[in-house]
Order: C-alpha cells, then structure tokens, then sequence
C-alpha cells in the first residue's frame, strides 16, 4: 500500500469507527456534507463517500459550499473539484460578508456574526435540500483546542460533541471526523492534491486565542508525547460525581442504574488514573 493510501485507509477507519460508535448515520439519511473548500472539509467529503459505497446501509451526501462574499474569493478551483469528483453539490452565493462589516464595530471580530450568519444559510439549504443532518468537518484538534479555551478563558468544561441537534430541533450536527488528528489530515489532503481555497480571506483575528492553545498543546507534547490522545480519552471517559457542578452531580445521582462507570476501564498505555 502506497504512503497516501495508507493515510487515507487510517482516516477511514477511524471515520468509521467514530460513525459506528457515536451513532451518527443511520438508513436513510440524508446528509448535507459542508465544504468550506479547507483541507478538512475536502477529506471529509472524500472519507463519506468511501464510507458511503462500503456501507450495508444506505443513505445520501449532498456537498455544499458557501461563498460568502469575501475579498479576494475564488472559488473556482473548489468548483472544478467538485464537478469532477462526482457526488451531488451545490454552491451557494450569500455576501454575508458585508452583513459582518456592517454589523461589528471597528476592532471586534467578525466571527461570531459570521458564523451566525453562515449557520443561517446552510440551515436555510439544507432544509430546502431535504436534509435531515449536517456534516462538518471539525477534528481531534479543533475538540482539544475548544476544551482549552473554555476551561482557560472561559471557565466552563466543554468541548465539541460528535453529535448534537441543533436549537430549533430540525436538524442533527454529525462531525465524523472528531476522532481523526489534524496532523494525518493534512498528511492525507496534501497526498490527494486538494485544491485548497484560502482562509484568511475575511481578515479576522479571532484565531489568535486557538493559535495559543494549540502551541500550548504543542508545549506538552514535548514531555507527554501522546497527550492529544490521552486528553481525548479524558473527554470520553468523564467522572461526574467528581466535578463541582452540583446540576451534574445531581443528575449523575439520579441516573438510571445502567449508566455506572467502569472504574477499571482501559487507559492509555502508561498513563495511571489519577485518584480521588
Ligand atoms: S474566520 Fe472568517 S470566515 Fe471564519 S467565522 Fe471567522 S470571520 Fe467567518
């Protein structure tokens, strides 16, 4: 097997193994696969589709891509991909954009008014679509990252799930690719020559925080080589009588007698639990 197969087959499997075990394909979906035309975004796509001829069930994936308006955008590269690669697509033009410069302040960040603004779009396709659920391509890093900003900016423990239903409750937000690590990912998107559309189109400067974490997490890698891992364990392998949040210790209480932890579940290889 060739180096770029390897990497592909790696991602896949482990793809498939979040999907099987978060549950989040089920017969008969079907799924809105959000190509923001990154190199995540790209191997997402590329990961369902492969998943999608080998799986026993079936459902469908319709990629759509957002060009937001922004200065300098070319998007053709993405559409030439697209066209080529031969799943169902549509590209969608919303100058969001100008909205974000009109809405936000000199000096503040566009993000969270652009994300809010994008959400509304994709919602709005995916509804006209007949999509039941929405593919984004979110990794193992971006989950770390978001714990560390919440835990160390803004004092709450929470990261990214793998699912989730969105507010109004019309749709499920799946991201398959939570398990997979962002460096086997941009292994594998520059093996398969994605054309990768820039990102720093829109001037933002809200990646500046996540910049730190990320190097932060880069710092610890140095002593504790496989502490992504270890920290993804911890996210899956929560103790809630064990917090401080009293709602959480009150619901884990009150949980249905099924749901105990197995204190004697596997960890990391030479990683001792660190007791009470
Ligand atoms: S980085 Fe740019 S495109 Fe992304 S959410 Fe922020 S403003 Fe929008």
């Amino acid at each position: 097997m060739n180096p770029s197969t390897e990497g592909k087959t790696k991602l896949l499997r482990t793809m498939q193994r979040t999907i099987v075990g978060y549950g989040l394909i089920a017969e008969g979906d079907r799924i809105m696969v959000a190509v923001s035309g990154g190199k995540d975004s790209y191997t997402m796509l590329d990961l369902l589709c492969a998943a999608q001829r080998r799986a026993p069930i079936r459902f469908e994936l319709i990629a759509v891509h957002l060009d937001q308006g922004q200065p300098g955008y070319d998007g053709r590269p993405l559409a030439d991909w697209l066209a080529g690669f031969g799943a169902p697509y549509e590209i969608l033009h919303e100058d969001t954009y100008s909205v974000v410069k009109q809405l936000v302040s000199e000096g503040d960040t566009y993000c969270a008014p652009c994300s809010r603004l994008r959400r509304g779009v994709l919602y709005s396709a995916a509804a006209r679509l007949g999509c039941n659920k929405i593919a984004l391509g979110h990794h193992r890093e971006d989950t770390l990252q978001t714990l560390l900003l919440n835990l160390l900016y803004a004092g709450k423990l929470q990261a990214m799930p793998a699912k989730y239903v969105t507010d109004d409750g019309r749709f499920e937000v799946i991201r398959p690719l939570i398990d997979c690590s962002e460096r086997d990912i941009v292994a594998h998107a520059q093996a398969a020559g994605y054309p990768i559309l820039p990102c720093n189109l829109c001037g933002s400067q809200d990646g500046l925080r996540r910049q730190q974490v990320e190097s932060l997490l880069t710092q610890l890698e140095s002593t504790i080589p496989d502490v992504r891992q270890v920290m993804l364990h911890a996210l899956k392998n929560v103790r809630p009588s064990h917090l401080l949040d009293v709602n959480v210790a009150t619901a884990w209480a009150e949980r249905r007698p099924e749901l105990r932890p197995d204190l004697h579940a596997a960890r990391p290889r030479g990683h001792l639990p660190i007791l009470p």
